[in-house]
């Protein structure tokens, strides 16, 4: 199966290849022919899989024909998070290099008067966040009875996020005759419902996560330190020993970023930092310098990292054991992309016990310890609150008379399921001695409404709703061509 046998356009097959693609991904094989007959089309794919351009390939043919009216879209992406759809964005342009699609990006941290400009000018295709759709809608700055596509992408991630009310309001200001295009890596009750109401005798299409997350290529590292002020410490040694070229840093609170990215740079790392809360045009800029390297580390949250695509990852360090064990496959699988090593190090104290059992259940396997320097090794305490095998008291180091095997070969200490020792001279990296089973990310889990993973408390629309005045303007407009 090769492109040309999908049935896209001269000018599409051209871009596509220009973009070095040679043959399409199993969802775009299936999804493309459907899409460009319009048909409604429901995806269960995650990221990773090429879905992207199994949608936006073909929209760039079914709207190059007809053109757009001022305010009134052709087409509506929907997207959760304002990465996810500054990257459906850059498709565009990518795809549609030889076409004269215009686009408009309507995401929360970008001024509404330079949005309401090129909506004023007519687009055929709208990329938005909910949260900033309703906005624009309700303020009478985008009309949706022209739109003759939709894609809602992600719909699980929308779930999890609390925007299932916007977008059921959103589609309640749609025609109802149109083609809907539906994607989710995964498929709960509530999402299942949704595709019933939205959509019309779909193509289902099913594909297996792309690349098995994770945990089969990545090199993994726990290393459990006493208490959590010691986790700094332990992050600079290990960002001293590794061979880092560049290396996501993730928190669970929005509001533990900043702190640590200044701290990093206080003690001469080159760290940016990257959240929900920010201007968009400082994270994009972020994301940028973190791209082309003029930023090593990246201190960040799951949702600003959300669907961050960097083939050339080395590390990545969980500075906080993510709540969610599935977010810990999303996080290290950052690395080990494209066929290339990777190393993942989670940092622990013994109270994070339950979160790590978590996730060596989900990823069927225990996470090598690693020791560095004396500043960790302490132990877990076991899901029932009790510690685990060979621990000290709660919030202390490793009792002294315990041996920690420091002049011993790492094979034996594995062998041994010690803590495995960090010398000075040696590279920290620990080399799991035998394959690690495949982990897929477990199935859904009904998680509180406005939960963004960064923090406990509500959110709205996570940062969708940052006030505009708040804001400095920035251009985030623009047409596919440039
Ligand atoms: P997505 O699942 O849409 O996030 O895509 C994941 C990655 O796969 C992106 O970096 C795309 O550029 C890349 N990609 C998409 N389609 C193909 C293809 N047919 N061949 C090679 N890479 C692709």
């Amino acid at each position: 199966m090769s492109f040309s046998d999908l049935g896209l356009s001269e000018q599409v097959l051209k871009a596509v290849s220009d973009a070095g693609y040679q043959t399409p991904t199993p969802i775009q094989a299936q999804a493309i022919p459907y899409v460009l007959m319009g048909r409604d089309v429901l995806g269960i794919a995650q990221t990773g899989t090429g879905k992207t351009a199994s949608f936006t390939l073909p929209m760039i043919d079914i709207l190059s024909a007809g053109r757009a009216k001022a305010r009134m879209p052709r087409s509506l992406i929907l997207e959760p998070t304002r990465e996810l759809a500054a990257q459906v964005a850059e498709n565009f342009d990518t795809y549609g290099k030889y076409t004269k699609l215009s686009k408009a990006l309507l995401i929360g941290g970008v001024s509404f008067s330079d949005q309401e400009q090129v909506l004023d000018r007519g687009v055929d295709v709208l990329i938005a966040t909910p949260g900033r759709l309703m906005d624009q809608f309700e303020r009478g700055k985008v009309l949706l009875n022209d739109v003759k596509l939709l894609v809602i992408d992600e719909a699980d991630r929308m779930l999890d996020m609390g925007f299932i009310p916007d977008i059921e309001k959103i589609v309640g200001f749609l025609p109802k005759i149109r083609q809907t295009l539906f994607f989710s890596a995964t498929m709960p009750p509530e999402i299942r419902r949704l595709t019933e109401t939205f959509l019309i005798n779909p193509k289902q299409i099913s594909v297996a996560p792309a690349s098995k997350p994770t945990v089969e290529n990545v090199t993994q590292g726990l290393i459990v330190v006493p208490t959590a002020e010691a986790k700094r410490d332990a992050l600079r040694t290990l960002l001293t020993r590794e061979p880092v070229k560049n290396a996501l840093i993730f928190c669970n609170r929005k509001r533990d970023i900043g702190a640590l990215q200044k701290s990093l740079e206080r003690h001469g790392f080159n760290a940016g930092a990257l959240h929900g809360d920010m201007h968009q045009s400082v994270r994009t800029e972020t994301l940028e310098k973190f791209k082309s390297g003029g930023i090593t580390l990246l201190v960040c949250s799951d949702v600003a990292a959300r669907g961050l695509d960097i083939d050339d990852m080395s590390h990545v360090i969980n500075f906080d054991v993510p709540i969610h064990a599935e977010d810990y496959i999303h996080r290290i699988g950052r690395t080990a992309r494209a066929g290339r090593p990777g190393t993942a190090f989670t940092l622990a104290t013994p109270a994070d016990g339950k979160f790590v059992s978590a996730i060596e259940r989900l990823i069927h396997k225990e996470i090598p310890r690693v020791e560095v320097d004396g500043l960790s090794g302490a132990a877990l305490e076991a899901d029932d609150g009790r510690r685990r095998r060979g621990s000290a008291p709660k919030g202390e180091p490793r009792a002294k008379a315990e041996p920690r095997p420091k002049a011993e070969p790492r094979s034996r200490a594995r062998a041994e399921d010690a803590p495995i020792p960090i010398d000075a001279a040696a590279p920290m990296v620990v080399h799991s001695p035998a394959p690690t089973p495949t982990a897929t990310v477990t199935p859904f889990r009904q998680r509180p409404r406005h939960d963004d993973r960064e923090d406990r408390t509500p959110v709205v629309g996570l940062g969708d709703h940052v006030p505009a005045f708040l804001l400095r303007t920035v251009k985030a407009v623009g047409s596919v061509r440039g």
